[in-house]
């Protein structure tokens, strides 16, 4: 059993990001103090929507420099928080020139200097890492032989060449639980979202929920989409499940966070229903084998296909309802709301 004194602050890692951005604001709302780590607190760009909750907040958000590669950057804002919600690490997809510097030496690395920045604070009682559900599965192959994938799964399959991004939040993940057990003053929770979609505070980031819904506008889909199937859940309630497993004196081990599954198309048909007809939501089934072709010049591996491609994904978050209370909005919603704050911020057409 954890308690985390409330009036402690709170230090979330990569705070500008797409879902770390909605837990500081959700932590702000909710009457916490608030430590913000940025790689660049100066930058003109993205970091808008943290100056305006810092005035309506007044006194309750500050920002912290930090990077992921920096051993002990993290040091000084660690100091005096009871609850470090750590979430920083690169989600890209799509093409990577360079996955071992890009994508899993920031997450490894990162996770490695954030936690002895944790060790080296005496006041660290939880941290609540935003890992994923790529750390529990590889592709949807991967569940032949199961009803549906649950936090007892690891991803096995998922390499520096295959999956990186996956393979990323597997290695750190398992970092996390290997330095957790050296110690016994704080506890780690770890919360692994599907793909995240919903509103976003910022236009800045490079999220892959932000590339995903972009293919909805670039008319890469317009001639039919690859029956893909994936999860999907909203980011306001990303936030609130790390925050109730933050404030939770027993919550423990491995939470899923997922609303339902649904695909490209399922996400084409909410955006005709909700939006029009665009030539960007796509209507038609991709056949396998004409995505298989095309892979590489969309970014993808013809492996990726083979193993994705026209295969079931379920997930089974039946503990995360139970203890933490955190309940799901339909993934219609998300996306609806997703894609209008798309077209407010001028990203899409009205
Ligand atoms: P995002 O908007 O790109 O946020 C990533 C954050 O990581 C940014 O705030 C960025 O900081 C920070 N970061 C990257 N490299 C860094 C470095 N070297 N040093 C310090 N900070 C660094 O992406 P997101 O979607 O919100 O992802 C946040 C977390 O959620 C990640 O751990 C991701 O794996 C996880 N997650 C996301 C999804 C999803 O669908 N979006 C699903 C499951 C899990 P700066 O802004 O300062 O550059």
């Amino acid at each position: 059993m954890t308690v985390i004194d409330p009036d402690a602050p709170v230090l979330v890692t990569g705070g500008s990001g797409y879902v770390a951005s909605w837990i500081v604001r959700q932590l702000l709302g909710d009457g916490y103090t608030v430590r913000a780590t940025v790689r660049d607190p100066h930058k003109a760009r993205g970091l808008e929507h943290l100056q305006a909750l810092s005035e309506q907040f007044p006194e309750k958000l500050s920002l912290h420099q930090a990077d992921l590669l920096d051993e002990g950057s993290f040091d000084a804002a660690v100091q005096g928080c009871e609850l470090v919600i750590h979430t920083a690490s690169p989600f890209l997809l799509g093409k990577i020139s360079d996955a071992e510097e890009q994508l899993v030496r920031p997450a490894l690395e990162g996770t490695r200097n954030v936690l002895s920045s944790v060790n080296a604070a005496e006041s660290v009682k939880r941290v609540v890492l935003t890992s994923s559900v790529a750390a529990i599965y590889g592709d949807n192959a991967d569940m032949v032989g199961r009803g549906s994938f649950t936090d007892t799964d690891w991803n096995s399959t998922s390499t520096v060449d295959h999956q990186p991004y996956s393979y990323s939040k597997t290695v750190a993940e398992k970092e996390a639980w290997a330095i957790q057990r050296t110690q016994q003053r704080w506890d780690l929770v770890t919360i692994h979202p599907s793909l995240v979609l919903g509103p976003s505070l910022t236009t800045a980031s490079a999220s892959g929920s932000m590339t995903t819904m972009q293919h909805f506008t670039d008319n890469s889909l317009a001639l039919g989409a690859p029956a893909l199937q994936m999860g999907v859940v909203d980011v306001r309630d990303v936030a609130r499940a790390h925050i109730a497993a933050a404030f939770t004196p027993a919550a423990s081990g491995r939470y899923i966070a997922n609303s339902e599954t649904t695909s490209l198309l399922g996400i084409g048909a909410v955006l005709r229903r909700q939006f029009g007809n665009r030539i960007s939501f796509p209507r038609h089934e991709l056949p396998k084998f004409v995505v298989e072709l095309a892979a590489p010049a969309a970014g993808m591996t013809r492996k990726n296909v083979r193993l994705n491609v026209g295969l079931p994904v379920r997930f089974d978050n039946s503990r995360t309802d139970a203890e933490l209370g955190v309940s799901f909005r339909p993934a219609e919603q998300s996306i609806t709301e997703h894609f209008q704050q798309m077209i407010d911020d001028g990203l899409a057409r009205r």
